[in-house]
C-alpha cells in the first residue's frame, strides 16, 4: 500500500494537515445527565456521563474533592474480528489516560464528596479512537452542565513514510512510523494527553506536537458548534 503518493496525497484520499471528517452530535442519550456522539472518520463513539452523584462504593469519595471515573470500552463488533467484551488492557489504560487528561479541565473540587462517571462506548474504530473518545467525553460533560476550566479537544498526529501528517487513519497506524495522541486545552493552551508510539527525531517530535495541536483547534470548532447546535439551535450551525 502506498501510504503517501508522490503528490502528498495519503491512502485516504488526504492532504498531509487534513483531519479525517469529523461530526459531533450532543445531548444524544435521554437518560444520561450528559452525552455526545461523534463520528471521527470512521470512528463511532457514543459517551455518557452521570453526575455528580454519590460515590458508590463510599469508600472512594473524597471530602475534598469531587472525582472522575471513566470507562473506554469496545463493543464487540467494533473491529472485524469480534472483540472479547471484556476490559482488555488497552481499555484500561485508554480509560485511564482520558481520565488523566480530562481531570485538568473539569472543576472537581466544587463538588466534594461526589463521582462523575464518563462511559464510553466505541461502536466503531478506525484508528485514533482514544483522541475520539476524549473530544466525545469533553462535550458530554459540557451537555452535563459540569464546570468546566475548558474545553479538551484531541486529535493525533504521526509520521507517516518520513513524513509528519495530521490525524493518523488505522492503516496508517498499522504500516506508518509513529503516532502521538495530544489532548489539548484550546483557551489554556495547555496539552493534558500526549502518548507516542514509534520514534521520530527532536525536529519531527516538534513538528508532530505543532500540527496535532492544529488538528485539537480544527475539533475545538466543531466541539462548541455541537453544543451551540444542541442549546440554541439551528442559529448557531
Ligand atoms: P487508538 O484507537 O487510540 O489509535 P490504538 O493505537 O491502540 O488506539 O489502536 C489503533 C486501532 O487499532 C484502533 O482504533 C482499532 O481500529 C484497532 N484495534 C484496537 N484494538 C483492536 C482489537 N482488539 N482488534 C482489532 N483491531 C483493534
Amino acid at each position: 500500500m502506498v501510504l503517501l503518493d508522490k503528490n502528498g496525497i495519503r491512502c485516504d484520499g488526504r492532504k498531509i494537515d487534513e483531519p479525517r471528517k469529523i461530526m459531533i452530535k450532543a445531548g444524544v442519550l435521554k437518560n444520561a445527565n450528559g452525552s455526545a456522539y461523534i463520528e471521527f472518520g470512521d470512528n463511532k463513539i457514543m459517551c455518557g456521563v452521570y453526575g455528580p452523584r454519590d460515590v458508590h462504593p463510599k469508600h472512594m469519595a473524597n471530602s475534598s474533592t469531587g472525582i472522575l471515573r471513566c470507562r473506554y470500552h469496545m463493543v464487540p463488533y467494533s473491529v472485524s474480528e469480534r472483540k472479547n467484551p471484556a476490559p482488555s488492557r488497552r481499555e484500561i489504560e485508554i480509560s485511564k489516560v482520558i481520565k488523566e487528561a480530562l481531570e485538568p479541565a473539569v472543576m472537581l473540587e466544587r463538588f466534594p464528596r461526589t463521582a462523575v462517571d464518563v462511559f464510553i462506548e466505541v461502536l466503531q474504530a478506525d484508528g485514533g479512537s482514544r483522541c475520539a473518545a476524549l473530544d466525545a467525553a469533553s462535550v458530554a460533560l459540557a451537555d452535563a452542565g459540569i464546570p468546566m476550566r475548558d474545553m479538551v479537544s484531541a486529535c493525533a498526529a504521526g509520521k507517516v513514510a518520513d513524513t509528519v501528517v495530521l490525524d493518523v487513519n488505522n492503516e496508517e497506524d498499522q504500516a506508518g512510523q509513529a503516532d502521538m495522541p495530544i489532548g489539548y486545552m484550546p483557551n489554556l493552551e495547555k496539552v493534558t494527553l500526549l502518548q507516542l508510539d514509534g520514534i521520530m527525531s527532536p525536529k519531527e517530535y516538534k513538528e508532530c506536537i505543532e500540527t496535532g495541536i492544529k488538528g485539537c483547534k480544527i475539533v475545538y470548532e466543531i466541539q462548541k458548534k455541537a453544543l451551540n447546535e444542541r442549546y440554541f439551535g439551528d442559529d448557531h450551525k
